[in-house]
């Protein structure tokens, strides 16, 4: 389809009964990532890009999203109506901040959308919001979207599963200066993993924000550590330091298009999926 953009009749089914590309709106469109994700929907085929959000009041707002992302004018302008926007489409890529992500998810929900959340910082009360709507809605949530890092997090896994807590598990990360949550939601994810690995509760032995006289480390603590600078798109490390040797798995992220083209493929993968809350390892077939 030229240019990528949703067709004039949605919903529209080919002669072979093969489905439509899905339609999808891109929230926080004017942002790092969502710019990243407009050019990814122009890049690949089988989805359309069919509205694009940003908060009200945004100077963005009327904008053209193709502009925006340094892409050819497309004709989908910036906008600040969901629910208006929702009413043609399937499937919303979501990479804001959690107050809209939260906002957005209840939207999603009452129309239909497959909900791809990227957006990181969610706290435990966001997240039971997010499984509330699970059983009506198709949801996939991942701090990281990339292939590589959840390749990692499978092997931290099983790593944390074959050392014992003679070896430390550290885990530190690099973002660009703009960035405002920390740890980075893929640095807790690799945590996850690493306590799934140990079969313990990660909030119980999580170490992190370490300043001043900390005493000794804590056997089978998982620590976190995180550094802010430049334009870095992410470089994670995690640490099994033991007694007389230390084994390092570090990915590094050289383009935040690999972010873009996993929730892309995790839209795919989940329009008309069984309702319910999935992750990137389920998207990957990573999972047990
Ligand atoms: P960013 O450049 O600050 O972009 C966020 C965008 O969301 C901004 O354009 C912002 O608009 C917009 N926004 C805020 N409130 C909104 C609302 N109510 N409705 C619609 N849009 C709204 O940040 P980023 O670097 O793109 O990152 C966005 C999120 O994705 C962060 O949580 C980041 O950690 C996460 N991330 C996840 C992955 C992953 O693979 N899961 C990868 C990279 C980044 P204003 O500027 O006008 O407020």
């Amino acid at each position: 389809m030229p240019g990528n953009v949703a067709p004039a009749i949605p919903g529209e089914y080919f002669e072979d009964s093969v489905v439509a590309d899905m339609r999808l709106i891109v929230a926080g469109a004017g942002g790092r990532m969502g710019r990243a994700l407009v050019r990814a929907i122009a890049e690949s085929g089988g989805a359309v890009l069919a509205g694009a959000l940003e908060p009200p009041g945004s100077e963005l707002i009327g904008k053209d999203t193709g502009v925006l992302a340094g892409l050819p004018a497309n004709g989908i302008e910036v906008s600040a109506d969901l629910w208006s926007l929702s009413a043609h489409a399937d499937g919303i890529l979501d990479f804001t901040v959690p107050a809209a992500t939260i906002a957005n998810v209840a939207i999603a929900a009452e129309r239909g959308l497959v909900h791809v959340i990227g957006t990181t910082g969610l706290s435990a009360s966001d997240m039971a919001v997010i499984k509330s709507v699970t059983s009506r809605t198709v949801v996939v949530q991942s701090g990281n979207m990339s292939l590589g890092i959840n390749l990692l997090a499978a092997l931290v896994k099983r790593m944390a599963q074959s050392l014992d807590e003679s070896f430390d598990i550290e885990i530190l990360e690099m973002h660009h200066r703009a960035k405002i949550d920390a740890p980075s939601g893929t640095a807790l994810m690799l945590g996850q993993a690493a306590a799934d690995g140990r079969k313990i509760v990660l909030d119980q032995h999580a170490a992190r924000g370490r300043d001043g006289i900390t005493g000794a480390r804590k056997s089978g603590d998982i620590g976190f550590a995180s550094l802010r600078g430049g334009t870095v798109s992410g470089d994670h490390s995690v640490i099994f330091a033991g007694p007389y040797e230390r084994i390092t798995l570090s990915h590094h992220a050289e383009d935040r298009m690999i972010f873009a083209h996993g929730a892309l493929k995790a839209a795919k993968w989940a329009h008309g999926k069984t309702p319910g809350l999935y992750s990137m390892a389920d998207v990957l077939g990573l999972g047990d």
